[in-house]
């Protein structure tokens, strides 16, 4: 086989080099697919990345940035101790063939910060409001802008998201929508480990019985689709009460939130139905993870 045949797996920091790279695929009408990632990738990374391969085919590029953005993360939490692992990441993407894996720096993407020298954000004002932005009031303002500032940087055909982070997958595409991006989002199922825990970067901090305790957010899910299945409608209050009293049975799990809404506009419901979405953040011990599902 020749060089030029050998398909190697690109890695590229500069936000100018990727720029330029994806400039000239779109020149050639190549079609990008991206997946943007915070790295120390699981499973359910692999299957975004492998549905963004369906989506632009063996001739298109499939990017994959590996970026933990500070701008997401409240000054209380896990920014400095979130886990990364490059080698390992890369080794999974080289088998997966992707193309170009895009690991810029804080340098560059939110130059002279602290000196006041990064000034624009991007803000979604509605779907941003409740839960995960209730509990964190500045994530989503994080997310929409790095998103943004990715998608300005990889020029996407195709970026797919996932499930897992429901409500964030709704911001996307109200951003994409409202401020024109030519990018079509696609979001893929969630991905889980054998007793329902969602795969996360996160669950890596659940150690000794922190683990399977953590299991509970699929107990509440699935006990939840059981109660709507039985009786067709559930007071949301009374769900949320009885999944408080659930939830908190394990010693070190806390309920943060549950909510019931209808899964387009994100308003709550006082009502669980067949089609309801439903959505939690528990801690388990200090860890916060989330879950959701539709009814
Ligand atoms: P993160 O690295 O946590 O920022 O996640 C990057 C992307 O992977 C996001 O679009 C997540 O929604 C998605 N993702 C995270 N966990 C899972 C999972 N268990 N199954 C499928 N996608 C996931």
């Amino acid at each position: 086989m020749t060089q030029s045949k050998l398909k190697i797996m690109q890695i590229v920091s500069s936000i100018a080099a990727m720029q330029r790279l994806a400039k000239k695929w779109q020149r050639t009408g190549t079609r990008i697919g991206f997946v943007p990632t915070m790295g120390y990738l699981h499973a359910g990374h692999l299957s975004l990345v492998k549905r963004a391969r369906q989506a632009v085919g063996k001739s298109g590029k499939v990017v994959v940035s590996i970026y933990v953005n500070p701008t997401q993360f409240a000054p209380t939490e896990d920014l400095s101790k979130y886990p990364r692992d490059l080698k390992r990441d890369l080794k999974l993407l080289r088998e997966l063939k992707a193309d170009v894996v895009f690991t810029p720096n804080d340098a560059e993407m939110y130059p002279n910060k602290s000196e006041n020298g990064f000034s624009t954000y991007v803000v979604e004002e509605k779907l941003s409001q409740t839960m995960e932005g209730a509990s964190r009031p500045t994530h989503f303002r994080g997310v929409t802008t790095v998103v943004a500032k990715l998608f300005n940087i990889v020029l996407p055909d195709v970026a797919v998201f996932g499930q897992k982070d429901f409500q964030q997958a709704a911001i996307i595409k109200r951003m994409v929508t409202d401020l024109n991006f030519p990018v079509k989002i696609i979001v893929a199922p969630t991905l889980r480990e054998r007793d329902g825990l969602a795969m996360s970067s996160r669950n890596k901090y659940l150690t000794g019985d922190l683990r399977q305790q953590a299991a509970i957010l699929w107990r509440a899910i699935y006990t939840t689709q059981a109660a709507v299945k039985k009786s067709k409608t559930v007071s949301a209050a009374k769900l949320k009460a009885d999944l408080k009293k659930l939830i908190e049975s394990e010693p070190d799990a806390k309920l943060d939130y549950v909510e019931f809404f209808e899964p387009e506009t994100l308003s709550p419901v006082s009502t669980g139905k067949f089609g309801t979405q439903m959505a939690l953040a528990v801690f388990v011990g200090k860890t916060r993870l989330i879950d959701n599902t539709r009814l």
